[in-house]
Formats: C-alpha cells, sequence, structure tokens
C-alpha cells in the first residue's frame, strides 16, 4: 500500500490501528522491534503497512503512550509500560528485560549539583547474562 494515500484515511480507521498496535504491546514483556509489531497488528488488520506501524509507534511515543528503546546502532525497541523504569540486555540470548529496581532520580539532583545543569531525565542500561542463559552454561 502506498503510504501517500494514507493521509486521506478516515480518522476511525487510523484509531482503530493505533489502539491494534497499543494493545500489542501492552500485552507483551518482550520489548519488541517494529517489525514483529507489524507481524502481530497484521493479523487483525490484514492490510496495515509496516510504514503505518512505524508513524503508529512514533506518535505513540510521541503522546507518552509507549516507550522507545535504541541500543546505538541496532533497530528501535517498543516497550508497552510508558512508566520510567531500567533495562536489562541480555548479551547471550539478545532479549530485554525489566529491571525491578526503583528508577534513581538522585542521580539526576546529583548531576545538578555537581554541574549546574538542568537534568529532565536519565537513562541506565544493563548489559550482561541473564539468569537463564547463566543456568545454561552451568548445564
Ligand atoms: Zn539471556
Ligand atoms: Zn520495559
Amino acid at each position: 500500500m502506498a503510504t501517500g494515500s494514507q493521509k486521506k484515511q478516515p480518522r476511525r480507521r487510523s484509531t482503530r490501528q493505533r489502539r491494534a498496535i497499543l494493545n500489542v504491546l501492552r500485552q507483551t514483556k518482550s520489548h519488541p522491534t517494529a517489525d514483529w509489531v507489524y507481524e502481530q497488528v497484521k493479523q487483525e488488520i490484514p492490510n496495515i503497512s509496516l510504514g503505518t506501524v512505524y508513524r503508529n509507534l512514533k506518535l505513540l511515543r510521541d503522546l507518552g503512550e509507549i516507550m522507545e528503546i535504541s541500543f546505538g546502532s541496532a533497530q528501535s525497541h517498543f516497550d508497552g509500560n510508558p512508566n520510567p523504569h531500567y533495562h536489562f540486555h541480555c548479551l547471550d540470548c539478545n532479549r530485554i528485560l525489566d529491571v525491578d529496581i526503583p528508577v534513581r532520580h538522585e542521580l539526576e539532583q546529583e548531576v545538578r549539583d555537581h554541574h549546574g545543569w538542568e537534568v529532565h531525565r536519565h537513562r541506565v542500561e544493563f548489559y550482561g547474562r541473564c539468569d537463564k542463559c547463566s543456568r545454561q552454561r552451568e548445564e
């Protein structure tokens, strides 16, 4: 489907698409890529295009409904949980897992105190080997 024709779509249709994308993300904890979201949403809306999925993901991110996580050069991952939390990236299985420790807002104050900069937010990513992969190595 040509992306140029999407602009004239009735609003109801784009709302339905956006809701379907949001539902897919809210129902998984796997922090998927846009491609994965596209494959899932296609089962509900077969004629949806990858471009539409991308556009809606960016829109939902801008609305604060979801989070975009990017690890440098790799593809972005998306998170249906927009509340601030940290992530752990397993370098063996490539899974992105939620870290269940509180976000350390005091770090922002520390940077503010030290440099006098106005800090809006911060991001911390953890890298290593998850419990599942560690067990597999021991076997
Ligand atoms: Zn792992
Ligand atoms: Zn997450």
